[in-house]
């Protein structure tokens, strides 16, 4: 059977189940697949084919023996470089990182593992998260499949290029301040950032604890909810997890929407948002309101202030986990050093790369003495009045409709000179980190062959509706059937 590297994770159950194909098929499928494409797209720091091959034949081995009915066993997945992979290279694509082996999983990958799940490799990122675009990868660039000029979005741009081209069946990506959403807007796939505190980041190398999610990257609704299934959950090795019911998210696919109400935030369609990305969001807006949801609009005065808010926290906080990296504990370590701090401060110099080094100075400031109150304490008041900007609004809705990213894929080294416009980048994904909600980006149409993306948000905790009205969305529309040429 061929193709088979295009397949989502439910089509490939199906055909597994059946006994149709192999997971060794499926693997080899998707490791050919890399073979042909990923010289263009470059979405892979880490490949480790053979022991996705052993992952898959263990898989077939289990399913064989009757043990295989789970629809994670043998499916091929990619895991972005900041989350712990026992026994592989996680470098969170900083060279402070590039010869870190972790002596363990992170907790989602670990779930994965349980479920028999097949790693193919770990993707390109921003260093530490910290970008828009990859271009802040200590070690290179990753393309957009859809054009190869432009960059895949980020910071998890090789986990959602990599579902984008095929290269995986699904990935996993975090998001901080819209890292899982905005690549996947731009790459033209499906992004979920669930609740803060669905999901453990034990194993989570921490840039801003306070905003940090992991979540899954897919290429359709179905298989988001599916892995969402996979990696949420109580953890008592991270203790901001909460143990809250998890629902069965498929459960919630039906594609019903009637009496839905949709609010539709006007400041997240203001200045910087292009026409055709408005409009297509409208549209979609409108395709659910064909469909029996009710849509008004509304306004959140305070997401003015989101992206400030946030490049004081997520740097303060940042400031204050990489620390860690002294060249004592781990990876990299200058060679030639003169004493303790001359060593610590060699290492951090050369490890790090230029925009980690501006997180690190802009949050060190904005936490010391004498410019606390005015700055850090300040974003922290400001975060709650966006939080409940948000309550209010949740009070008369049942989601709120965006647009992910503001533009669709800009040209590599366009922005990268330019970090405001690079940081406008996220103001419509920001505020929902700053708030601790959850939300989904999903394809919903095309400028110039580049995909745009949607944004639902939702309350905390219900995730359920937010994959209702994404798959009703999608039932309706065939955005995510669009496959790059390549
Ligand atoms: N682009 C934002 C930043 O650089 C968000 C990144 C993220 O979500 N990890 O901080």
């Amino acid at each position: 059977m061929s193709g088979l590297h295009t397949l989502t994770i439910h089509e490939a159950y199906d055909l597994l189940r059946s006994g149709e194909i192999t997971s060794r098929e499926l693997t080899q499928a998707v490791l050919e697949r890399i073979e042909a494409v990923e010289p263009k797209v470059r979405a892979y720091i880490t490949l480790t084919p053979e022991l996705a091959i052993q992952q898959a034949e263990e898989a077939d081995r289990l399913r064989e023996a009757g043990n295989g009915s789970d629809v994670l066993v043998g499916i091929p997945l990619a895991i972005k470089d900041n989350l712990c992979t026992r026994g592989v290279l996680t470098t969170c694509a900083s060279k402070i990182l590039q010869n870190f082996v972790p002596p363990y999983d992170a907790h989602v990958v670990e779930r994965l593992r349980r479920r028999s799940a097949v790693f193919v490799g770990k993707t390109n990122m921003d260093e530490f998260a910290m970008g828009s675009s990859t271009e802040n990868s200590a070690f290179f660039v990753t393309r957009n499949p859809w054009n190869l000029e432009c960059v895949p979005g980020g910071s998890s741009g090789g986990s959602a290029a990599a579902v984008a081209a095929d290269m995986c069946i699904a990935s996993l990506g975090s998001d901080t301040g819209g890292s899982i959403r905005q690549p996947a807007a731009l790459c033209g796939v499906v992004g979920m950032k669930p609740t803060y505190g669905r999901v453990s980041r034990y194993g989570l190398v921490a840039y801003a604890s306070s905003l940090d999610q992991i979540g899954p990257i897919t290429k359709d609704v179905t298989d988001c909810a599916i892995l969402l299934n996979a990696i949420c959950g109580k953890d008592h090795r991270d203790s901001t997890s909460v143990d809250v019911p998890v629902p069965d998210f498929t459960a919630a696919l039906v594609p019903e929407v009637k009496g839905l109400r949709i609010g539709v935030p006007k400041e997240f369609f203001a200045q910087g948002v292009a026409p055709e990305v408005a409009e297509a969001v409208y549209r979609a807006i409108r395709l659910l309101e064909e469909m029996g949801a009710i849509a008004e609009e509304t306004s959140l005065p305070y997401i003015e202030y989101g992206l400030a808010c946030y490049y004081i926290l997520a740097p303060a906080e940042a400031s204050s986990n990489l620390a860690r990296y002294d060249g004592v504990k781990y990876g990299w370590r200058t060679q030639e050093l003169t004493g303790h701090i001359d060593m610590v401060e060699k290492t951090r110099g050369e490890g790090f790369g230029a925009e980690v080094k501006q997180r690190i100075m802009i949050g060190t400031y904005a936490l010391s003495a004498g410019y606390y109150d005015a700055y850090y304490l300040k974003a922290q008041q400001v975060r709650t009045l966006i939080r409940r900007d948000f309550d209010r609004a949740f009070e008369q809705y049942d989601v709120l409709i965006t647009p992910t990213s503001p533009t669709v894929a800009f040209r590599i080294g366009e922005k990268a000179d330019d970090p405001l416009a690079m940081k406008l980048a996220d103001v419509c994904t920001i505020p929902v980190n700053i708030a601790g909600l959850p939300a989904l980006a999903l394809p919903c149409g095309f400028q110039d062959g580049l995909p745009i993306g949607l944004q639902i948000i939702g309350k905390p905790w219900d995730e359920q509706t937010i994959l209702r009205v994404a798959y009703a969305y999608e039932q309706a529309t065939d955005w995510h059937r669009k496959k790059p040429a390549l």
